[in-house]
């Protein structure tokens, strides 16, 4: 098999080529990506090619690698909250316009299409648990710049079930629910807002400034562990039942509030010793949404996945509980 992996050098693109090239011999990996520092101990391996395209500049030439291969996984996006406020269109450019073009070379070059929507399309949502089919995707005011991650995101998801329909595409989409791990963001990068939430905290720990909660940190998320994740993929690309279906991929038993989260970290940072007096020092602060986003953001209280469908079509189930998640991926980040 032939997996073209647009974005392979990001977090999930890079776990996904590593699992493949250790487990399954006899697929092939295209890598395309604007960067190879996540992936540079690949770049040698039996079975991988890496080709540095920028697809916003070089469509022609990522289209030949889609005519070659079985299957898309189309991840290159930007998928940071701080700059679908400052620079919506540059979200809405890679997220939405460059991704249409793989969907509709999808469709052209009859190729299976395993596309990453978000858990952020249910946007304010207001059910416990969201569900694939039923739950509603709700966003806020246009001000609100913020959600024009998950209207891209939406309405890709519109256009490739569409296709499914009207033109027999093969696809899968699949919902990640804060996947986290190692490689997630880079941590030196001290500047608020840089990363995402997890990342973010531990570049605030490393550069030993004060963690903010964003409006008092009282939402919950469910985090899971990027094993866990990618586990779900190689069970949707090796599984013809995960053809037309859209999957949650989260942890619902992982589920935390962000002040909690920022309490684990900072307990769980004692442990390092090139920290622990750093750690001392850090205290965790109180600001609100438009002081550190700006005005155009909006958020939801509570995200929490349902699994039942993934659990009973692919047999996936998330193993990696909370403490296990942030310690493996602290490891990395600090030892
Ligand atoms: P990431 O930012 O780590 O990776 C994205 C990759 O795309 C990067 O390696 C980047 O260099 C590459 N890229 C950016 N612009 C490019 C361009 N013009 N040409 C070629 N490559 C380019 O993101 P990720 O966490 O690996 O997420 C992958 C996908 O999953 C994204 O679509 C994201 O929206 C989605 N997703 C991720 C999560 C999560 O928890 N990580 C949650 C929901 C959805």
């Amino acid at each position: 098999m032939n997996i073209l992996i647009v974005g392979a050098g990001g977090f999930i693109g890079s776990h996904l080529c590593e699992r493949i090239l250790e487990k399954y011999g006899d697929w092939n990996i295209t890598a395309v990506d604007i960067s190879s520092e996540k992936i540079d101990h690949l770049l040698h391996s039996k079975n991988f090619s890496f080709y540095k395209i920028d697809v916003l500049r070089n469509y022609n030439q990522l289209e030949e690698h889609i005519k070659n291969c079985d299957v898309v996984f189309p991840l290159a996006a930007i998928a940071n909250p701080l700059i679908y406020v400052q620079d919506p269109l540059r979200v809405f450019e890679l997220d939405f316009e460059s991704n249409l073009r793989i969907v509709k070379s999808s469709v052209k070059y009859e190729k299976r299409i395993i596309f990453p929507s978000t858990s952020e399309v249910y946007g304010m949502c207001s059910d416990s648990e969201f569900e694939e089919d039923s739950s509603n995707c709700v966003t806020g005011p246009i001000c609100k710049q913020r959600w024009i991650y998950s209207c891209s995101k939406q309405m890709l998801d519109r256009v490739i079930y569409a296709h499914g329909i009207r033109d027999g595409l093969r696809y899968t989409l699949f919902r990640p629910f804060n996947w986290i791990g190692p490689r997630l963001d880079d941590i030196r990068n001290e500047n608020n807002g840089s990363s995402r939430v997890v990342t973010q905290f531990l570049s605030n720990i490393l550069h030993g400034k004060n963690i903010s909660l964003v409006d008092g940190g009282s939402q919950i998320r469910c985090f899971t562990y990027i094993s866990d994740g990618i586990d779900a993929l190689i069970k949707i690309i090796e599984n013809d039942n995960a053809d037309k279906q859209i999957f949650n991929i989260g942890n619902p038993r992982n589920q935390c509030s962000i002040k909690e989260l920022a309490k684990k970290i900072l307990d769980f940072a004692q442990k390092y010793d090139t920290l622990r007096e750093k750690v001392q020092k850090i205290q965790i602060v109180n600001t609100n949404s438009a002081e550190y986003y700006g005005k155009s953001y909006q958020d939801v209280q509570r995200r929490i996945s349902s699994i039942r469908r993934a659990e009973d079509i692919l047999g996936w189930k998330p193993m990696v509980d909370m403490d296990e998640l942030l310690t493996r991926t602290m490891d990395f980040y600090f030892i």
